[in-house]
């Protein structure tokens, strides 16, 4: 490479990498695109419609919306949101309704893809750039981040890099060494599309919002979608390898349909059952954490982690939340410090972050402990309180 070219390079190079499409990167790129901070998305899929598991995420007013707001797309996002589906009701195993809660509540549904949809559409296409799974990244001989791709490509010359990769992030092991646990639980989905025999009982039995039901330390979640039609949950306690160690093939629909029932759920209602008996397209979602005490790391020059990358916690309604704010607080502390300044604008940014995700990753614990309950008195203790 010519000196000219090297200068050529490094005069085009963004100021930030973001590792990672989700909700968190993309809404930190939106960010960074109305405060005029150059950036580039890489993102593993292959294109905008990979279609990537995920069911539907409720937004909250000071985090997931207000991000939104700040990004200029909360009028957009209104025009998707479901606020209809925020209406959950509790049963027991039995299939007695107890509870019904949620009516109004300020925490409208969208679905994973069009929420995606929606931050993608708000930014420059060539700001994002597919099928770019990263692979390892390491300092360099200057201390800064080297990232190498799966598909031969390496890059370096970023002021920052910020990991927004998800659960299994590869950018986090340059600022912490904590790893996620398994939490000993996992969900198994599954679908009731508009054809299936069941869906119409499902539809008027759940109707807008979703069911839960808790009982013999499992429980069984039915929400619906934005495009009508239903998704299972089925919360489980069973160890790490349970899906990979051939007691259980979930391609095999018939035989995921009899251990269900004979194994878990053997005891639940006749109602329950069917949502085993009917619905489709099984996927099991180990559920991995990190705890509270990962939450302390000293920043590292050049390099921070947002999102579920940074605080991996079990699904209690605020993951995305959380990842959405982080994207909030990292994009104006970059804008407030100017990115000749990175490094206190990241020192600021993670300051804020841990006793934020602190208190949230404890909320989590004490929600997951419920949720895998006897019964459903802790449940409704919890979100009564
Ligand atoms: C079963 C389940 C149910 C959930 N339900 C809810 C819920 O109801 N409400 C809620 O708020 N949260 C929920 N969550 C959590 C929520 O999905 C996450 O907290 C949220 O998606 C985090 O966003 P993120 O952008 O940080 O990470 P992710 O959504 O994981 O996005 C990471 C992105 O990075 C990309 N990526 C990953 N690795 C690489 C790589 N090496 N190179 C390049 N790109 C990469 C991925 O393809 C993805 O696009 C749930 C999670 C699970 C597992």
């Amino acid at each position: 490479m010519t000196f000219r070219s090297i200068l050529r390079n490094r005069m085009t190079v963004p100021a930030i990498a973001i590792i990672g499409g989700g909700p968190c990167g993309l809404t930190l790129a939106n960010l960074l695109e109305r405060k005029g901070i150059t950036y580039v998305v890489y993102e593993r899929d292959e294109s905008p419609s990979s279609n990537r598991e995920g069911g539907s995420l409720d937004l909250h007013p000071n985090t997931g919306q207000l991000a939104l707001r700040e990004a200029g797309l909360f009028d957009e996002f209104k025009k998707c949101a479901r606020y209809e589906d925020t209406v959950f009701s509790i049963a027991d195993k039995s299939g007695s309704k107890i509870l019904e809660l949620g009516q109004g509540r300020d925490a409208p549904e969208i679905d994973r893809s069009e929420l995606r949809r929606l931050l993608l559409d708000a930014i420059p296409k060539e700001k994002v750039v597919w099928g770019h799974k990263l692979s390892t990244v390491e300092l360099g001989k200057d201390n800064r981040p080297v990232l190498r791709f799966t598909n031969g490509t390496v890059l370096s010359g970023f002021k920052l890099i910020v990991g927004a990769d998800g659960a299994w992030s590869k950018v986090r092991r340059l600022v912490t060494q904590s790893t996620p646990r398994y939490t000993k639980k996992s969900y198994v989905v599954s679908a009731i599309e508009h054809d299936n025999p069941l869906y119409k009982r499902t539809a008027s039995r759940v109707g807008a919002g979703s069911s839960l039901a808790i009982g013999s330390g499992k429980f069984i979640m039915t929400q619906r979608q934005g495009n009508g039609s239903y998704r299972n949950s089925f919360g489980l306690q069973v160890p790490e390898d349970f899906f990979r160690n051939g007691i259980i093939d979930l391609r095999d629909l018939e035989a995921t349909r009899r251990l269900l029932l004979s194994d878990f759920f053997a005891d639940w209602s006749d109602e329950h059952k069917d949502l085993v008996r009917y619905s489709t397209g099984f996927q099991a979602w180990p559920l991995y954490t990190l705890t509270t005490e990962d939450m302390d790391w000293k920043t590292v020059p050049g390099v921070t982690v947002a999102g579920d990358a940074a605080h991996l916690a079990y699904p209690g309604g605020e993951g995305v939340n959380l990842a959405m704010a982080d994207a909030l607080k990292l994009a104006s502390s970059i804008a407030e410090h100017g990115v000749e300044n990175m490094n206190e604008a990241v020192r600021e940014y993670e300051t804020d972050m841990f006793p934020r995700v602190i208190a949230a990753i404890g909320e989590s614990e004490a929600m997951s402990s419920v949720m895998y309950s006897e019964d459903p008195q802790a449940f409704i203790q919890l979100i009564c309180s």
